[in-house]
């Protein structure tokens, strides 16, 4: 069985036309995987409903005074601006519940091994600031909570989106049961990249062959030297060659390599995945949902 996190609310977000966020996204992916899978592999997902974080466990790492301002809407206009949404009621409710979602997924996959959530990978979200679409850090939050988890002592986020982690990179620089890894651009949003972990920047118009001769060794060598108990996956689809926001060359069969790799390598040594679908941009969403799926379909291939 795979376990899927869905909410159909990722997708219910009234947004000024021609906003740039593909935000009816999530609703074509799950739609897509019900039209264009086979039966035997539907039957293999085992969706869940997450509910969304306590704002407890989001003041755990973000400051209490964004959290207090962003959710009762008083945060100045030059805020909202950055973070790239108009305020309402259902854009804190569909944040926190992707929040809470992706803490469900590290826990599905502490238990099953693999566990996709079909939203995530907020990784532009700072300790008290939100940016670039992102309000709060769900991949530092799942990564914290995965350590409440048994058995689990060091996290490792390995971020594929084409943008930097830089959310990521400075919620969790003091934290070291938790490596963070970026995998980017090294001329794309967002324009100051602090230092990950690990960082990987490689060039615009990078191809898929390149893409994975360099990112194949580094992920194998962050596993030796980490050992990390769970691995906390950002499968951003930005980095395909149509994506309107990023600047790499990657073809859709390279979309699957580089999923495959990373859920395979882990599971060669028993290391649980916990993958989000991260970033992806185009104006026909719902060009996006057959990309999104090469994750699902790496994920199927292997359980
Ligand atoms: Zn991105």
């Amino acid at each position: 069985m795979l376990p899927l996190i869905y909410h159909p609310i990722y997708s219910k977000l009234a947004l000024p036309p021609e906003h740039r966020y593909p935000i009816t996204k999530y609703r074509h992916l799950f739609e897509h995987l019900h039209a264009s899978l086979a039966t035997k592999d539907i039957n293999r997902l085992q969706f869940h409903q997450p509910s969304a974080i306590s704002l407890e466990q989001v003041k755990a790492l973000h400051h209490s005074d964004y959290i207090d301002a962003l959710v009762n809407n008083q945060l100045p206009a030059a805020k909202m601006r950055r973070i790239g949404f108009p305020w309402s009621e259902q854009l804190i409710t569909r944040t926190l519940t992707s929040a809470g979602g992706t803490c469900l997924t590290t826990e599905l996959a502490h238990q099953h091994g693999i566990a996709i959530h079909l939203s995530g990978g907020y990784h532009h979200a700072h300790h008290d600031f939100g940016s670039g679409f992102c309000l709060i850090n769900d991949l530092a939050l799942a990564a914290q909570h995965a350590l409440t988890l048994e058995g689990i002592d060091k996290v490792l986020i390995i971020d594929c989106d084409v943008h930097h982690g830089d959310g990521t990179a400075t919620i969790l620089a003091e934290h070291d049961d938790i490596v963070t890894f970026s995998v980017h651009c090294d001329k794309n949003f967002p324009a100051r990249k602090p230092d990950s972990n690990i960082d990987l920047a490689l060039p615009r118009e990078t191809t898929t062959e390149d893409y994975l001769a360099a990112f194949q060794p580094i992920f194998q060598l962050a596993l030796a030297q980490h050992q990390p108990d769970i691995v906390i996956y950002d499968a951003g689809v930005d980095i395909h060659q149509d994506d309107e926001l990023g600047y790499f060359n990657i073809c859709l069969d390279g979309l699957y390599q580089r999923d495959h790799f990373v859920l395979n390598s882990c599971q060669q040594q028993s290391i649980p995945v916990a993958a989000v679908v991260g970033g992806g941009y185009r104006k026909d969403h719902q060009a996006l949902a057959p990309l999104h799926s090469q994750l699902i379909q790496a994920a199927l291939d292997l359980v």
